[in-house]
Order: C-alpha cells, then structure tokens, then sequence
C-alpha cells in the first residue's frame, strides 16, 4: 500500500466533457465471448486464495475464517477471508482516525485523481472483474458486466462531482465580505454493502467516502468479500493511502454492529435488508459515551416493486421487460420486479405470453452464460423456495415452482410465476429476493395504483400504458424513488436514474445522482470581512 501522498495525474481527455456511462459488452460478438473465457479460465485459477484483513495498511490475520463459495459449484471455495471480530473495531477505529488526519486536507484535486485512475484501471481489467462476479456471486456475463460498468460510472462520476463541489458558490456575496460555502468531510465512516451489487454498490459508497475526505472502515457482506478483496487490491495499486479504506470483512451482527456503535464512528452508509437498516438506525440514535455527533445514516433497503399493465400497454413490450425485471440475477436485485399488477382486461393474453417467454430462459452456470444462475446461498435458496410453497396455496403456479436439480449442484431454482394472489396476502407485501414473481389482478388503472402503492416499500416501479392521462397520474401518484414509463423497473444508469427509494425502501440517498455527496459532507459557511 502506497505510503506517499498519491500523485495528481492530468485529467484525461477521457475525465472531461460531458460523463458518459461505460459501455456494456455484445457478447454476441465471438471476440467479445472469446475474451471472457479467457478471463474465466485467468480468474479459475486465482480461486481459492486466502485473503487479509488490512487495518491501517497492514495484513492482518484471524483464527476464524469466512468461506466464500460460489453458489453454483457450492463445494468450490471463491476465496477464504479473516473474520474480523468485535477486537478489531479499535485498531480499526484508530488507524481510519489516524489516516483522517491527513486524508481530509489532501486537495480535492488529489483525492478525484484516484478516482479517475481506478476506473481507468479498472477498465482495462473489466473482463477479469467480472469474471470473479461469475464465480462468488453466480452472475451471467451480462449481470457482472453492468456490475462492473457501474462501478467504473462511480469512479468517474463521484470524482467529477467532488470536483464539482469543491466550486460551489454561495448565492450572495455581501457587501464588503467574502462569503463562501464549502463541504467539508465528516470523519470516519462505516461501510456495510450488501452483496447483490458486491462491486457497484461496495465501491459506490466507498468511493463516495473517500473521494469527500472521510476514511471508512469497510465491512463487505460474507457472502462477497473476495471482489471486495480485488477491489482494494486494485485501489492500492493506483496509490490508495494506508488507513483510508480498512478492509475488514466480518459478520454483521457482532462486527458491523460493533462499528455501527462506536462513538467515533461518525456516519453510516448501509445497503441491504430492511430489517437490519432499522436496527442499525435504532443503534446509531443512541449517544455513545465520548460520542459528540449525531452519526448519519445512509440506509437504502429492501424493496416489493411492482410492474403495471394497463389493458392499452404494448404487452409484448411488458412481458420482456417484465421477465428480464423479474428474473434477471434470478430476482435478486432491490429493483427486481416482484409484482406483476395487469389490467383484468389483457390479463389472461398477458399470463399466457408471460409463460412462454419464461419458459425460454435457461437455468445453470453463469460461467457458461446461462440466462440464470444460482441464488445466493443454501438459506436463501430455503426462505425462497418455502415462499414458493406459500404461493401455491395462495396462487394459481403458472410456470417454475421448484429447484432446478437438472442444473447442477448448486443453488438453482426454476422461476416461478405465480398468478392470480390476492392483494395484502404474503407474495404481495413481502420482499422475496429471488426468482418469484407475483401475478395480480387489477380493476383497472386506479385500481393497480391502489395495489402497486400498498406495501410498506417505494424503491422502483414502472408503468406500461399508452395513456398519457395515465402516465401523469403514475408521475403524481405512483410513490416510488425510481419510476420508469413504458420500460422494466431494473436496470438504473449512473447519472440517469439517480438510485433510492421511499418509505422502508430507505434513506432516498440517490447514489449515482448530484446530491449524493452531500451525505458524505457537511457544509461550512464561511463570512470574512475584507475592508
Ligand atoms: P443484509 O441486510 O442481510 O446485509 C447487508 C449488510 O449488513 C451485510 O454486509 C451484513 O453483514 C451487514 N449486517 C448484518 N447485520 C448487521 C448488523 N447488526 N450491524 C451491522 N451490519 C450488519 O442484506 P443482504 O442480504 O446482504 O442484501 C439483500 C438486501 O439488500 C435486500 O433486502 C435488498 O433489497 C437490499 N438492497 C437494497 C438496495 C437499495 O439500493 N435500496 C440495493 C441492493 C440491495
């Protein structure tokens, strides 16, 4: 790690004009495929290393260990990782406090210069990233592709905005004064992702940590730690400074929640289950002894999105988007389409369509490009598969409903489309994260907005209608954080679709839009008297 003030390189023409997001692979193109078996067969041989902690820069190592498996081949070890436990919280604490000294006075210039040089590095070794998405996570090609893509958007973006902030202006300047506004960095923050986007979202918060001036303690989720691993790797070797990412991958409930508590933890950036974002809400409110902030909290959770069809949508429009929002990463995205609310007028037409199209999508080892791979893990596929058997009883099934066991041994499951639930039952109002999704009933337009608005969540939506009347309404009525007109629910650009939701869905942080450095800041106006 370096230990030298990293270098201010020139900007690239590449880091100015307007941002564009990084281009995704056609892999029908032979080359494009050739390319990332090479890059499968580059990282299979890299699988099963072992991994450190890294506090204050140094390797650190643990009795108790994380094994990350890849969820398609569960007896195939992704990488093996130390277990940071509740004595690692101090040397952590002190080395992010000892790297804050210095960190948060580097110039802004400094601190976006490592964030260009990361995507530019990590652009060069797309393929071998994604690869690495492929084994401990069981995305396909495409799904560690946009992964990774976004990723890359978060490096340039945050490092554009910070630049951007560092040039705000106060709106008036008093006579015979200069007034200035400035965002300066909070502290230490903690950084527990989830590990569905274990590249975007894991790099996301931290890249917007660092590139603001604060230092973080970053816990990655159990489940992805080896791309968390990669990823500092990779930060170090274009100059990260030691203490300002320490890199401590351990369990939630005795680690994270350790950091969560301390009093000099000042903020929180927390992606994953509702559950958890309130009960870190509920342990950061409460003032540690020595504590002299109110720590923030950036908390974006689960979500129950849900997908309408008007009787005059472009069905064959709604069934794609609905089974590439449905199913893609086998449902297990926030923004996943759980909820499929159709106009009784076209709903047999759609079901029927709805089958077929399902019916096509293939079921194996991402490696080999398979539509789906496994879920996450053995509980998960568990939880998953007794939602299912709730469904059947309270549904009609209309495809899926059942372990892939034809696909190998991992963690695969069919998906599973389940019509006609009712509304407020269970497929309805809870988050499933995986491949099941609910078919209901609507009355009409008003009706499925009275369904789509009844749960306890607002991450993403979307709305597939000719109507312009009807497109208004869902603008003003529809109470999502991420709404799409005539287009899936899934799929949100750096830039374009600023990303968070309302109600339990979270914080509405909106990562990927131009207020989300604001949380990683604070303002400080400044009055000085010149004559
Ligand atoms: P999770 O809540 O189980 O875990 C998320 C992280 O919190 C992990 O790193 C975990 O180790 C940690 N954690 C667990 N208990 C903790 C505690 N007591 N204190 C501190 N940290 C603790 O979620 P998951 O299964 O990793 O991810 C799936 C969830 O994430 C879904 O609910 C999904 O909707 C949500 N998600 C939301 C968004 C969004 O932007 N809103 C994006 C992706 C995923």
């Amino acid at each position: 790690m370096a230990t030298v003030e990293a270098p201010v390189r020139p900007r690239t023409a590449l880091h100015q004009g307007p941002f564009v997001n990084e281009p995704f692979f056609d892999f029908r193109k032979e080359e494009n495929a050739r390319k990332m078996r090479a890059a499968l067969t580059k990282v299979r041989s890299q699988l099963g290393r072992e991994y450190d902690l890294i506090i204050g820069g140094k390797r650190v190592k643990t009795t108790d260990k994380i094994k990350s498996l890849n969820p398609a081949r569960p007896s195939e070890i992704v990488g093996l990782h130390q277990k940071a436990n509740k004595e690692h919280v101090k040397p952590a604490m002190q080395a992010a406090l000892a790297a804050f000294a210095s960190w948060s006075r580097t110039s802004v210039e400094e601190r976006a210069s490592l964030l260009f040089r990361a995507g530019d590095l990590l652009r060069q070794r797309k393929m071998e990233y994604m690869a690495w998405l492929v084994f401990e996570v069981s995305k396909n090609w495409a799904e560690a592709d946009a992964d990774i893509s976004e990723t890359i958007d978060f490096c340039e973006f945050y490092a554009r905005e910070a630049l951007r902030f560092a040039k705000v202006e106060t709106p008036v300047q008093m006579p015979g004064e200069r007034d200035s506004l400035m965002y300066i960095p909070l502290g230490v923050g903690a950084v527990i992702p989830p590990w569905n986007f274990p590249c975007a979202i894991m790099a996301g918060m931290t890249l917007a940590s660092i590139v603001s001036g604060n230092t973080v303690i970053l816990k990655p989720s159990s489940d992805s730690p080896t791309i968390a691993a990669k990823f500092i790797e990779l930060l170090e070797e274009v100059g990260l400074p030691e203490g300002v990412v320490n890199f401590c991958p351990g369990a939630g409930a005795s680690f994270g929640d350790a950091v969560v508590a301390h009093p000099k933890t000042r903020y929180i950036a927390f992606t994953g289950s509702r559950e958890v974002g309130l009960h870190i809400n509920q342990v950061a409110a409460t003032q540690a002894p020595g504590q002299l902030w109110i720590k923030r909290t950036i908390l974006e959770m689960g979500g129950k999105d849900a997908m309408i069809v008007d009787a005059d949508g472009d069905i064959d429009a709604a069934v794609e988007g609905t089974a590439q929002a449905a199913f893609g990463f086998q449902g297990q995205k926030c923004s996943a389409c759980s909820r499929v609310i159709v106009d009784e007028r076209v709903y047999d037409k759609f079901l029927e369509q709805l089958k077929a199209r399902v019916e096509q999508i293939t079921v194996g080892d991402p490696a080999e490009n398979s539509n789906m791979g496994a879920v996450i893990n053995e509980g998960s596929m568990k939880t998953i598969l007794a939602y299912i058997e709730q469904g059947k009883k309270d549904g009609r099934l209309i495809t899926g409903g059942e372990r892939a066991t034809e696909a190998g041994e991992g963690y695969f499951i069919k998906p599973t489309v389940i019509a006609d639930i009712p509304p407020k039952s269970k497929l309805e109002q809870e988050e499933i994260f995986g491949p099941v999704l609910a078919v209901i009933k609507a009355r009409g337009f008003d009706h499925a907005l009275e369904i789509a608005n009844d749960t306890e969540f607002g991450l993403t939506g979307a709305v597939y209608t000719k109507s312009h009347d009807k497109i208004e309404r869902a603008i003003r009525e529809f109470h999502v954080g991420n709404l799409y007109i005539n287009r899936k629910c899934t799929g949100a650009m750096v830039g374009a679709h600023p990303f968070g939701g309302f109600n339990m869905s979270g914080t509405d942080s909106k990562s990927g839009g131009p207020d989300y450095l604001y949380l990683f800041t604070q303002a400080k106006a400044v009055g000085e008297k010149i004559s």
